[in-house]
């Protein structure tokens, strides 16, 4: 028998570990499985799910735009003009007017030299750092980062760049790993700003007086901060006012900008260098014209009516004071996001289940997503979250808290 074969436990099918896989199988026969469950209407904060009304508390759409007529209008004029899609990457055909245009508010928005649209957010984070850090250069950065970001770590990884993470927001770890990667090697430090799972805001102050000191360039991934924190809803540079610090953002447009698609924003130089040589942005098909349509609407929204994201903050922090006050063990976010710390599985699907027969659609976080002990439900608000559909997310998790022995 082969070393292989023992290592595979005595299989030779690649696909043989997928009868193992039993875990959704088992969910679904027990009516817990939280995935896939298709919307049939999406305009939120109220969606239909298998027929019936439901409060969505478990959606990035932060500020409501995809239920905007501004926002649907720009979208639909854009598909008239231009089509439904570019059939070409941003670096021969499928670079649109439309692009350029949103490109050049990003930058006027970030107060950065340049910009760069990518087809998602995902494709964005793995693309530019991957591109960026190269043989012998150091990529270090927080290990509970985004995939997108894990992923262009393992890019970067196979191109001959030395990977270093740090323990959560821990700068004691990202100062050792600074301090051993040598003064003279080059060093891109990489941090979610607001973490998708739980909400938390990175140590920015403490990062950037770091970079500083060690002589390492700051990346931040503002996923989950740009339409929530900051003047305008800025991001997190803004929030801490250290702008001119931070040398690259990354963002989304499936978030805030109730579309689809990503960007960085930076130095013209280094954006010209990733626009060049990003496979992740030269071999796949630029966003469609709708997205991006839709995306400049959002933008224009946003810079008009910065109450939004105040009222975003209010409906976030209205849950939030209440499920502390019952005494759930929450994360300590103070975005637009509420993550209920449950800590066991079975419970956590329940808890969802139970929330989903009453009318409430939150998230799940089960293994492989989180560690053990780390199971948890994240809710996240919109702007245009009613006061009721608020309390009644609150009066739910009262009660099925109560039942569960959660509280
Ligand atoms: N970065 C972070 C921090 C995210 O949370 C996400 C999406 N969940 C992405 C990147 C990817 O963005 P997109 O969905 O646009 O691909």
């Amino acid at each position: 028998m082969g070393a292989e074969q023992l290592k595979h436990g005595n299989r030779t099918d690649i696909f043989s570990k997928c009868d193992d896989y039993k875990l959704a199988e088992e969910y679904k026969a027990k009516g817990y499985y939280p995935y896939f469950h298709p919307l049939d209407e999406n305009e939120g904060p109220v969606v239909s799910i298998e027929g019936r009304d439901m409060i969505m508390a478990g959606s990035n759409n932060y500020l409501g735009l995809t239920a905007d007529s501004r926002v649907k209008e720009a979208a639909i004029r854009a598909v008239k003009k231009f089509g439904t899609s570019c059939s070409g990457s941003r670096y021969l055909t499928g670079t649109l007017s439309l692009h350029v245009e949103l490109e050049e508010k990003l930058c006027d928005f970030f107060q950065k030299e340049a910009a760069l649209i990518f087809s998602t957010g995902y494709l964005t984070g793995q693309g530019v750092i991957s591109t960026l850090v190269q043989r012998n250069e150091y990529l270090i950065m927080d290990r509970d980062n985004h995939a997108c970001l894990v992923v262009a770590a393992a890019v970067a990884r196979s191109g001959l760049a030395k990977v270093e993470r740090f323990r959560h927001n821990d700068m004691n770890h990202l100062e050792i790993l600074l301090k051993n990667s040598g003064e003279e090697s080059p060093k891109l430090i990489v941090s979610d700003g607001v973490f998708s799972v739980s909400g938390v805001i990175c140590k920015l102050p403490e990062i950037v007086s770091l970079a500083k000191k060690y002589n390492a360039r700051v990346l931040i991934d503002d996923a989950h901060a740009i339409g929530v924190i900051g003047k305008y809803g800025k991001g997190t540079a803004s929030e801490f006012g250290l702008e001119k610090e931070v040398d690259m953002t990354i963002g989304t447009f499936s978030k805030s900008f109730a579309s689809l698609g990503g960007f960085v924003v930076g130095e013209k130089r280094v954006i010209e260098y990733v626009k060049h040589n990003s496979p992740a942005l030269i071999f796949s098909a630029s966003p469609t014209a709708s997205s991006i349509a839709a995306a400049i609407a959002s933008l224009d929204i946003m810079k008009k009516e910065p109450e939004l994201v105040t009222q975003l903050i209010k409906n976030a922090e209205f849950v939030r004071t209440n499920l502390k006050q019952l005494g759930f063990n929450l994360m300590d976010s103070r975005t637009a996001i509420v993550s209920v710390l449950i800590g066991d599985q079975e419970k956590t699907v329940i808890f969802w289940r139970k929330l989903f027969d009453a009318g409430i659609y939150v998230n799940a976080f089960i293994r492989p997503g989180v560690m053990p002990g780390q199971e948890m439900l994240r809710t996240s608000y919109m702007s245009t979250h009613k006061q009721e559909h608020l309390e009644k997310i609150v009066e739910l998790f009262a009660k099925i808290g109560k039942e569960l022995g959660v509280i």
